[in-house]
């Protein structure tokens, strides 16, 4: 049986149940489901708060930089930057001070790392104007977008989705989010990333082909963004890869840096 014919049957049963007391509810309007079991929320962090921030979808941007898009091998004034997805459960929280151990995942042997900017949504909408953009953000991390390079590339030759390569567990380590009332806005300063303290990639975040405020006026027209979406908004060029026993740090200029083992 599908679930939304369960759905539906479990629907009807509460409906008949409620008109038997004298209180139908209108179809549609229910109760908090009763649930066999209990899926967790992802949340992360959030500095200076004792509450979490509740994570919805992880949208990607693709190619968001142009010497990152010639190194994967486009013309970034041809093709213009693309969306994929992780799932919200791909997060894995690092806190600032910790080195944090990360699984080298199945199935590769070309592990790559990709730093980024993290943009954290606390309002929707549709067809958001680029002007009205930042009115729809909460905060700001850093993270790294975590590659199966060879399935990617395998899948991309093939014509496959790549959700192999890109939306596996623990592929998207993040850091606490810093509220923008207190940090503003990313629009420039350095992001880097070394690997066991060598310098491996080292840009500016003004590079963007679109900024975070392009970024979400261009995935509202795409997607319905909610409270509780984040962007991982592309990563600079120089993308490559780890293996066992690497240490992983990351920056963005006015964020603390986050570090993980690769194990
Ligand atoms: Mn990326």
């Amino acid at each position: 049986m599908s679930s939304s014919r369960r759905g539906l049957l479990a629907g009807s049963a509460a409906m008949a149940a409620g008109a038997v007391a004298g209180c139908a509810l209108p179809a549609g309007a229910s109760r908090a489901p009763q649930t066999p079991f209990t899926v967790a929320q992802t949340t992360v962090p959030i500095v200076g708060s004792e509450q979490a921030f509740p994570v919805r979808r992880i949208y990607c941007i693709g190619r968001n930089y142009a010497a990152h898009a010639r190194e994967m091998g486009s013309d970034p004034t041809r093709e213009p930057p693309f969306f994929f997805q992780k799932p919200a459960d791909a997060i894995q929280v690092v806190m600032p001070g910790t080195v944090a151990d990360h699984p080298y995942p199945t199935l590769t042997k070309n592990y790559h790392y990709e730093v980024e900017l993290v943009v954290a949504l606390a309002k929707g909408g549709r067809n958001i104007a680029p002007a009205d953009a930042l009115g729809l953000v909460y905060g700001y991390s850093l993270g790294l977008d975590m590659t199966r390079r060879d399935l990617q590339r395998e899948m991309g030759d093939q014509k496959k989705p790549w959700e192999i390569g890109k939306s596996f567990d623990h592929s998207a380590p993040i850091g606490p989010i810093h509220p923008v009332a207190k940090v503003g806005h990313y629009t420039d300063g350095s992001i880097w990333l070394k690997v066991n303290g060598q310098t491996k990639q080292n840009a500016t975040l003004k590079h963007m082909i679109w900024s975070v405020a392009e970024q979400i006026s261009r995935l509202s027209q795409a997607f319905e963004l909610m409270p509780g979406d984040i962007i991982y908004s592309g990563t600079p060029e120089n993308v490559g890869p780890v293996v066992r026993g690497d240490v992983i740090e990351i920056h963005i200029d006015g964020l603390p840096n986050l570090s993980v083992r690769i194990v």
